[in-house]
């Protein structure tokens, strides 16, 4: 996710955390803990332990599970144009232990029925959670599936933004689930460290187009409805899993990677937003930029969904990131490289902890930087020069510390974008750019398609360098307060 499009300049980078969103989080008393002076031990901070506990995220306790792993989503979801939608889920996981009763995460919607290894099973309802209560105990592989109805509700996150199914003022709908806004169109295992492969299939009046995650596969007339195959066959997080419902005008065309690969490219634009020919012509641009320094693409397609929203943000979600412009508007191209340097930042590295949100954003607002010195911009030297001396000791960038949060609302503050990219750029003057280089594209190889933490990435920067880096990253990282720049 990149800043909200129209409030982003050069030099002052103000992601969508507003702060009136900020006061009314602290109105509604979700400001768990205030920003302490105190240093954290990097070990400690970035390592969360989950053996123990069945909710994995330290910022959103309140979603996912640890007790199974899911391996695939196949999702059929039927839409109409009132709004409701009618939807089966088949959830296919692998318990830890053996276990009984276990939990999904839904908001919202009625749910009519749970199959668990084709019986019927046993549920209900508690907060954002459907609990399942199998009538065998289960051990190794298991489906659950579950059939549901409803018209889905739009999830409102700590900071005040939009999240998950969002209907829209022309009567579509756009699914931008970061962080956890997934639980509101389909059951789910809500944390981005179960990752899995999906099967969706939407069903719509055939006058709308049904955008999503992943590789297109069919288009099906039937009954003057429509029904669109998404296949993701990489692993996703449940937040990068996207659909798009609209009249939309679909773009198809093919593009080569810097490997040779043909990726298909199917973009999807909301008529009264013209063209965005320049947005579509900059995908191939950027992805090959960014295979000659990340490594290659990590998908098989590729597209962009552009679409009048009232979001306020654009979102990375896979193979094909989100836009949300205003009639008249074209989208901006360094959001256009945010997005696509997501694609191995966050979407195929993914953060196993919120709390880690610097991976994603701190990585993607770096690529912005690489991007400009190759443009004809500021090195990225002379700007990390500048956006320091144009945030003052007592500017919000400095506290809290980007890897230590502990406040849900500070998610998309400037702290993991702004000083996530510094201190990239930091390490880059300490190892040398030789070296900071493997470390960048060794992150993204020896990580494709999974989970990471802040510490190992400490631990990577260390091996490639040969040098010991804790006080760099304890100070850039962990400490509250504008660090020492030599
Ligand atoms: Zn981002």
């Amino acid at each position: 996710m990149p800043a909200a499009q129209p409030s982003m300049t050069a030099f002052a980078l103000r992601p969508r955390l507003s702060a009136m969103a900020a006061m009314s989080a602290v109105g509604l008393g979700l400001l768990i803990a205030p920003a302490g002076i105190a240093t954290a031990d990097p070990a400690k901070s970035t390592t969360t332990s989950t053996s123990s506990r069945q909710a994995p995220d330290s910022l959103f306790p309140e979603v996912g599970s640890s007790r199974y792993n899911v391996k695939h989503y196949a999702i059929k979801l039927s839409y109409q144009t009132s709004g409701e939608i009618k939807a089966k889920t088949t959830v296919i996981a692998k318990t830890k232990k053996p276990l009984k009763s276990f939990s999904l995460d839904l908001e919202g919607l009625t749910v009519d029925a749970v199959k668990v290894n084709g019986d019927r099973a046993d549920f209900s309802r508690r907060d954002n959670k459907l609990i399942i209560k199998s009538s065998k105990v289960l051990d190794g592989r298991f489906s659950v599936t579950i059939k549901y109805h409803g018209k889905p509700v739009t999830h409102i996150d700590p900071d005040g933004a939009k999240d998950g199914w969002i209907p829209t003022a022309d009567g579509g709908v756009v699914v931008l689930s970061e962080p956890v806004g997934a639980m509101t169109w389909f059951p789910n295992n809500n944390t981005p460290r179960d990752k899995a492969t999906f099967d969706m299939k939407i069903t719509v009046p055939a006058k709308l187009e049904a955008a999503g995650s992943g590789d297109l596969r069919s288009v099906r007339k039937h009954d003057g409805l429509e029904t669109w195959r998404w296949v993701q066959p990489k692993q996703q997080a449940t937040y990068l899993a996207m659909i798009a419902i609209d009249n939309f005008d679909v773009y198809r065309s093919t593009m080569t990677t810097t490997t040779g690969r043909k990726l298909p490219i199917w973009s999807f634009i909301e008529p009264e937003l013209g063209t965005q020919a320049t947005a579509r012509a900059l995908i191939p641009k950027a992805i090959r930029y960014m295979e000659r320094r990340f490594g290659a693409y990590p998908f098989n397609s590729a597209g962009i969904v552009v679409k009048d929203s009232d979001v306020d943000y654009a979102l990375e979600t896979q193979n094909r990131p989100v836009f949300d412009i205003d009639e008249g508007e074209t989208v901006r191209e360094l959001t256009n490289v945010h997005e696509w340097a997501h694609q191995w930042y966050g979407n195929s590295v993914t953060l196993s902890d919120w709390g880690d949100i610097w991976l994603n954003e701190g990585f993607a607002t770096y690529a912005e930087w690489l991007w400009t010195a190759s443009h004809g911009g500021q090195s990225t030297a002379e700007r990390l020069q500048t956006e320091y001396d144009a945030n003052p000791a007592d500017d919000e960038l400095w506290s809290p510390a980007p890897a230590d949060f502990s406040n849900p609302a500070d998610l998309f503050g400037s702290q993991g974008y702004l000083r996530g990219a510094m201190t990239l750029e930091v390490l880059q003057q300490e190892v040398g750019s030789r070296d900071f280089f493997v470390i960048l594209r060794r992150w993204a190889q020896d990580n494709e398609y999974g989970n990471v933490s802040t510490r190992e990435f400490i631990a990577l920067s260390e091996r490639v360098s040969g040098e010991d880096l804790d006080a760099l990253f304890q100070a850039w990282l962990f400490t509250v307060g504008k660090p020492a720049l030599s």
